[in-house]
């Protein structure tokens, strides 16, 4: 799909009430349900959105999924006790509702060979971090954004040499991962399978890795919702990760409310 990003920070509509319709949840984690921190080991989801994230999931029959970039291990270990229908590493890794999980591998010679190049680039750039997780590396610079320039040729320069693999850019960091999965096609593949299938899709996600997911979203006449500010394909808007949690509360206050009518979303 090639179009073009609007600047729609300031036009955008509030997100319409979720009513009259049965809808699947879907979540970014980094940036949308978590604040972002330093180092990414250090992100946690607060206990209190975890039980709104429980309330909202029982509510549409288990259709609330998390879709990040993140290994579905890690997914599990932020959204505890609670253990979601989840993507990860952009949909290279898939845990259906059923708790199936389908992943993208990379045969193990690539794998070691890029790790070796990727070591040996990041080597030179102190305050870089490499994240090897399995099928994807993520090569962070948040702590040396200064390095942005020489991450992304070395990114681009790995990339090059495996036509499978393609080159994601996100906040601070550049991600090389199996082309051909995106939270675009994690959405879909979601969409498809009960208890998803048939139901409206709403999408919250902040960055560019988000933007297909938005798109997806989109053609199926759902709900996309860009937190923060900048161009998105979303056609919704939340200022910050504080302004989810509270629309997260109210969510959860209407279906709390309405419980005694058995209401469900
Ligand atoms: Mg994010």
């Amino acid at each position: 799909m090639t179009t073009e990003l609007k600047d729609t920070t300031t036009e955008t509509p509030p997100i319409p009430a979720l009513s009259g319709g049965k809808y699947a949840f879907f979540f970014d984690v980094d940036g949308t349900l978590a604040e972002i921190c330093a180092e990414p080991d250090d992100v946690s989801i607060p206990a209190s959105v975890r039980d709104n994230l429980k309330t909202l999931a029982a509510a549409t029959s288990g259709a609330l999924a998390l879709i990040s970039g993140r290994p579905v291990e890690q997914l599990d270990q932020l959204s505890a006790p609670l253990r979601l229908p989840a993507a990860g590493v952009h949909g290279a890794e898939l845990r259906d509702a059923a708790g199936n999980l389908h992943r993208v591998t990379l045969p193990e010679d690539v794998a070691h060979a890029l790790q070796k190049q990727l070591e040996k680039g990041m080597a030179v750039m102190p305050g870089t971090l490499l994240e090897a997780k399995g099928m994807a590396f993520a090569l962070h610079y948040r702590q040396a954004p200064a390095f942005q320039q020489q991450v992304l040729q070395l990114a681009e320069s790995a990339v090059a040499a495996y036509p499978d693999l393609m080159l994601q850019r996100g906040k601070c960091v550049a991600e090389i991962k199996p082309r051909g999965n995106d939270k675009g096609s994690a959405i879909t593949t979601f969409m498809q399978q009960a208890p998803f299938a048939g139901r409206i899709p709403v999408f919250v996600g902040d960055d560019l890795t988000d933007e297909k997911g938005f798109q997806v979203v989109n053609a199926m006449k759902g709900i996309s919702v860009k937190v923060g500010e900048g161009s998105s394909h979303a056609r919704y808007r939340l200022g910050r990760v504080s302004d989810v949690y509270q629309w997260l509360e109210a969510l959860q206050r209407h279906l709390t409310i309405t419980n005694n009518k058995e209401t469900t979303l």
